[in-house]
């Protein structure tokens, strides 16, 4: 019997993390990865993402650029971390409001602020892990770019659509997303060991070997060349929650583009005939914004839930 093919479209970490699970879930299918570009170039390069795992076996400390950190939110805006709560405290760890003495940690302490544990970890090390289990389970990768989904119909029974800020337009059905542009600033800032972080936009990030410092959010802008107006900006913001860091030695720097899609991330799928008359499925899984590390692993697992939805169903023709 020919063996069921699966093509992912994009190599960062939403396209990593469906690839892996659905090789965990199925070994027998032929899954093959296509990126148009190095890994470097995209947005899964730079994040120090913050996110919390679903299983105990993916934290495998440094190899995976995985770790548990604790830290902080500030804000003068008590309703901004209410939201916060209201979002996450049953899903990370220790959540728990500031009581007025935890403000003396901080020079200009704002009003308000929260305390939890979660993980976070370097995309620039997290993805080629997941990288290298693929190619361990002989899962390929291509360099090709795809102009439109539809094109790998011929030959593929799956094709996952994990393209980042170009995967609506390589859906081909007129869907859109929108980059926002960010900008983060490694350090070398050893021992400090929390995340900080001011109205959600301002943050410090601990990571395995450095720090990072950010960040910026600027809707429909795509140049991925940092400039002196942007570490200003940076610089200024994060210093006054960290004046310590003044004289911290800057290791890189980096822009990337979050993949802000209005209607919230798109995560179906789709029934196909190819040209040459072939039934095939797109499952659409990107829009994931500024979360896309933290929803990388659940909304794979999704994807495969609704491909295994289709190899099980008593009409299926994969
Ligand atoms: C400054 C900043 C900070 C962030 N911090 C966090 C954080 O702390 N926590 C968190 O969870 N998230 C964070 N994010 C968001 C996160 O980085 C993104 O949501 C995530 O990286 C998106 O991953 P992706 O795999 O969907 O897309 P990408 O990483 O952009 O990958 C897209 C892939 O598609 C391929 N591709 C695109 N077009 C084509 C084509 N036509 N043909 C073939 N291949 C194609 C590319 O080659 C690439 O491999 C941050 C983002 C930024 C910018």
């Amino acid at each position: 019997m020919n063996k069921t093919r699966v093509a992912v479209v994009g190599a960062g970490v939403s396209g990593c993390s469906c690839a892996l699970a659905l090789i965990e879930q199925y070994p027998n299918v032929d899954v093959t990865v296509f990126a148009d570009r190095p890994f470097t170039d995209t947005t899964s390069f730079g994040p120090p993402g913050i996110f919390a795992l679903d299983y105990q076996q993916y934290n495998v400390g440094a190899s995976s650029g995985v770790q548990l950190i604790s830290g902080y939110i500030l804000s003068d805006n008590e309703q901004l971390l209410k939201e916060e709560e209201e979002n996450m405290s049953d899903i990370v760890f220790n959540f728990q409001w500031l009581k007025p003495k935890d403000f003396q940690l901080f020079a200009n302490p704002p009003k308000y602020g929260i305390f939890f544990t979660t993980f976070t970890t370097e995309g620039r090390t997290y993805v080629p892990w997941l990288t290298s289990r693929l190619k361990e389970r002989k899962v390929k990768f291509e360099q090709r770019t795809i102009a439109k989904l539809n094109e790998l119909g011929n030959t593929f029974d799956f094709v996952i659509n994990c393209a980042g800020v170009d995967a609506g337009k390589i859906a081909g059905d007129d869907d859109t997303v929108v980059p926002a542009r960010g900008v983060l600033l490694e350090v070398a800032a050893p021992g400090q060991k929390h995340f900080i972080s001011l109205d959600i936009g301002t943050a410090l990030i601990p990571t395995t070997k450095s720090f990072f410092i950010g960040t910026l959010k600027q809707m429909g802008r795509s140049d991925r060349v940092v400039t002196q107006q942007d570490r200003d900006e940076i610089w200024e913001r994060n210093l006054k929650i960290m004046p310590t860091l003044k004289n911290a030695k800057v290791m890189s720097e980096w822009a990337g583009l979050r993949p802000v899609r209005k209607e919230g991330i798109r995560l179906e799928m789709k029934d196909n005939i190819a040209a040459n008359g072939k039934r095939y499925y797109i499952v659409h899984n990107y829009g994931h914004g500024s979360n896309g590390f933290t929803l990388s692993w659940g909304c794979a697992k999704e994807v495969v839930e609704l491909i295994g939805g289709q190899l099980h169903h008593p009409n299926s023709k994969i």
